[in-house]
């Protein structure tokens, strides 16, 4: 059966029952009309998934019985993505793709040409625990806080491979380079829509680890490069 997933912000534990918050108590009572003795499927981003039926409760907080472990927690995927934050409707998607393709933290990286210089830290969360509902993903993405270019690379671990997006690398078969890449952790670098500067990409090439990677001959719009991006070291690195 196909049950509704919902994230809830507390310990879940067999035999405790879990007390929803206002707003997913609204979602299952008054939107999805669920009633007594049905079923939805809870996680909370550390103890795993559990299959859980409404016991009652208020339209404010609705209660339900945690019956039975469906998942174990798995552990969070080591892959970071990161970005130059884009505005509004496309950060949306950019973010909802990110975990649908496996991210397991992201973080905006503000470049020498993004345009966007603020970010709303609270939305993000929201739409990547939106996400991770949707797509069954149990490891919620860490939503980390926004940072300068130069303070990622002066931090950059020497053991975290850099696979470096550029539109300007030579076109050649990302397959094979990230097939030949060394395991271990790793993080996907999108940039703004003008690009990175000369500087930011020799900084880039000098990281101890970094591939370089084109995603062919056409320019790409930021979003679209993060899936395409994703989508390529899943299909040679991931799991
Ligand atoms: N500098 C570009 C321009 O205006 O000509 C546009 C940058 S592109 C819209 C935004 C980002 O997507 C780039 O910084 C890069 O990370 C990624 N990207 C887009 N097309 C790509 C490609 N063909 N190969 C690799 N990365 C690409």
């Amino acid at each position: 059966f196909r049950a509704h997933r919902l994230f809830v912000d507390a310990p879940l534990a067999v035999g405790t029952p879990a007390t929803l918050e206002r707003e997913p108590s609204h979602y299952l009572l008054n939107v999805l009309r669920m009633q007594e003795g049905d079923r939805v499927l809870l996680f909370n981003g550390r103890d795993g998934e559990f299959l859980a039926r409404l016991a009652g409760g208020s339209k404010k907080a609705a209660v339900l019985d945690v019956v039975e472990q469906t998942r174990p927690q798995p552990a969070a995927p080591d892959l970071h993505y990161l970005f130059a934050p884009l505005k509004h409707a496309r950060l949306d998607y950019m973010l909802q793709k990110a975990v649908e393709m496996g991210a397991g933290r992201i973080q905006p990286v503000l470049t020498r040409h993004t345009q966007v210089s603020r970010v709303n830290l609270e939305r993000m969360r929201a739409n990547v625990t939106e996400a991770a509902e949707q797509c069954g993903v149990l490891a919620v993405p860490e939503v980390a806080e926004e940072i300068r270019f130069e303070r990622l690379l002066g931090a950059w671990p020497a053991e975290r491979l850099m696979i470096f997006c550029d539109e300007d690398a030579p076109i050649a078969d990302p397959i094979a380079a990230l097939k030949g890449a060394p395991r271990g952790p790793a993080a996907v670098l999108i940039g703004p829509e003008g690009g990175f500067s000369e500087e930011e990409r020799a900084a880039l090439l000098r990281l101890p680890r970094v591939l370089r990677v084109s995603l062919g001959p056409r320019i790409l719009r930021a979003d679209t490069a993060a899936v395409a991006a994703l989508a390529l070291v899943q299909a040679t690195l991931g799991d």
